[in-house]
């Protein structure tokens, strides 16, 4: 069985408030986008692992695809195995949710060669214990997400973005991301509803005034690449260009495919992680 999992972008990203345990409240509009890792589900008696397309990826029980499957026999009692091999393509440690997409292709695809038979409620719910990224990863779309990544609305979208995506220094720790933005004050926030607005009706001009990513402001501080991409992205006729979750992905959003295809052609010379990719209705697609 071949599955295409799906990388993420966020439009917006505002954090709304901390629970007690820590765990931040999120308001994001998330979208997949059609950058994929091809995963390679094949029975066997127990579950394995390999990984290919980026060397450092762990290939072991510390890889999120792995412990989806490990997740799923545990869930649902089920003592099947299968040899998983993950091709990666989407940057790792980038805000676009790499891991989070294996892990959600990988449990809804041993859901069908296990004939596990849950149904995405309750993919959703074993997904939220692997990362508060799964569940979105398992719908797929574009949705309006909030509590810690648990609570999403899908919403209907009216037309498809031609993107520009820069992956332009390594990855920031995410925690390292939220305890910064704790410091600093004085953050610009996104205007989600206009933007939601924009998304549904197709407007590209509001949308580009409304997006806004909250910790932005601080991994820029700490890489100033991330800066320098978003600022050559708008120079190359991207309408908005921003950061992706906590980076350090940046995406810029662009009137057609051909500028699109050019702009990536010309920054690639300088970045060489930068993709031409286009916002998906869906995310997890199991092709056989
Ligand atoms: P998010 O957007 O959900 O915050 P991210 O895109 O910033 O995630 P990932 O690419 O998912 O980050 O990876 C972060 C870490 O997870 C890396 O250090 C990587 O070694 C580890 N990891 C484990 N499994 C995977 C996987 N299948 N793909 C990518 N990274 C993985």
């Amino acid at each position: 069985m071949r599955v295409k999992a799906r990388a993420k972008i966020n439009w917006t990203l505002d954090i709304l408030g901390q629970r007690e345990d820590g765990y931040h409240l999120m308001d994001m509009l998330m979208q997949s986008v059609s950058l994929a890792d091809t995963i390679t589900l094949t029975p066997a008696s127990e579950v394995t692992i390999t990984t290919g397309g980026y060397p450092k990826l762990p290939a072991n029980e510390r890889n999120l695809a792995y412990r989806a499957a490990i997740a799923l026999q545990n869930a649902t009692g089920c003592r099947k195995g299968a040899a998983i091999h993950v091709e990666k393509r989407i940057p790792v440690g980038a805000g676009m949710g790499g891991g989070s997409a294996d892990a959600a292709g990988v449990l809804a695809g041993l859901n069908q060669l296990w004939e596990t038979g849950l149904n995405q409620q309750e993919l959703e719910a074993i997904g939220l214990t692997l990362g508060a990224d799964v569940p979105f990863c398992l719908r797929g779309g574009l949705t309006r997400t909030t509590g810690i990544g648990e609570k999403m609305v899908s919403l209907p979208c009216s037309r498809l973005y031609d993107l520009v995506v820069i992956q332009p220094c390594r990855g920031l720790s995410t925690k390292e991301v939220f305890t910064a933005y704790h410091e600093k004050a004085d953050i610009p926030r996104p205007a989600t509803g206009d933007a939601q607005l924009a998304l549904e009706n197709g407007d590209a001009a509001l949308l580009a005034e409304s997006l806004g990513n909250v910790l932005q402001a601080v991994s820029q501080d700490k890489r100033p690449p991330i800066g320098d991409a978003i600022a050559a992205l708008k120079q190359r006729g991207a309408i908005a260009a921003l950061m992706t979750g906590s980076g350090s992905a940046v995406f810029g959003v662009f009137e057609s495919e051909e500028d699109a295809r050019e702009a990536a052609r010309r920054l690639r010379s300088r970045w060489a992680s930068t993709f031409y990719c286009r916002t998906c209705q869906e995310s997890v697609l199991i092709t056989d």
